[in-house]
């Protein structure tokens, strides 16, 4: 899933600060399952705002929506129940959901309540952990299924850089390194031999590096 946080409270009053108006609007997906942008945390956001502008000596309207999700174009349409109530919107999903609403929706203003920051999962209970960068030319089969683009600080693709210790790397000494992970891995499968091929130089252009992408399936467009 894609997990995000919600931003400072005071960055958010400062977007809203001129607004008399706000749709405050959750996302049903994945910000719901990572407890940051959904329905209960779009009614504590509500309620911040409110109580933030109050300290400001301002008073502001706000309207409480949420959508299935709000990286589809089907489901933005459902925005229109709220049409002529507000100002603008202040959306908890994920950047993909506010960037679809100002593709989308071209005279409606949309402020970022939460900054996204990876994709990744839940390793215990409040604990999410990155796993995939989207590289868009996946190397897991190489690597005993552990992510060496995402999970290691400096993306190394031929096994460890020199600054491994103890499992640990040394851009942060309380994760894991990466690449020791795979050694072991491999090594429980007898597969370490897979670390001795060279990978080749990498062409990122597949990755974000190479400008925005697109996946586009014939057989389910409509034309
Ligand atoms: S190699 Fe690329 S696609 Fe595969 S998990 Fe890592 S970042 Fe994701
Ligand atoms: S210590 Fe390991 S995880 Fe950290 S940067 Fe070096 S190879 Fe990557």
């Amino acid at each position: 899933m894609i997990v995000a946080e919600r931003k400072p409270m005071a960055e958010i009053i400062e977007m809203v600060k001129d607004c008399s108006r706000v749709l405050v609007l959750a996302c049903r997906g994945c910000v719901t399952v990572c407890s940051a942008g959904g329905e209960r945390e779009a009614a504590a956001l509500a309620s911040l705002i409110r109580l933030g502008m109050k300290k400001q000596g301002k008073t502001i309207q706000i309207i409480e929506g949420s959508l299935v999700r709000q990286c589809d174009k089907e489901y933005i349409d459902a925005i229109d129940a709220w049409n002529g109530q507000y100002d603008a919107i202040v959306s908890t999903a994920c950047g993909v959901g506010v960037n679809f609403i100002a593709n989308l929706r071209k005279d409606t203003m949309v402020y970022p309540a939460l900054n996204t920051s990876f994709f990744g999962g839940s390793a215990e209970q409040g604990v999410w952990t990155e796993q995939c960068a989207g590289c868009g030319n996946c190397v897991l089969h190489l690597t005993g299924g552990l992510c060496p683009v995402a999970r290691c600080a400096k993306s190394l693709m031929n096994g460890p850089c020199g600054g491994s210790v103890g499992g640990r790397c040394e851009i942060n000494k309380n994760t894991e390194c990466i690449w020791q992970s795979i050694h072991d891995r491999l090594g429980s499968f007898d597969r370490q031999s897979q670390m001795e091929t060279i990978a080749p130089i990498r062409d990122w252009s597949t990755a974000g590096h190479g400008g925005p992408r697109k996946t586009v399936r014939t057989d389910l467009t409509i034309s």
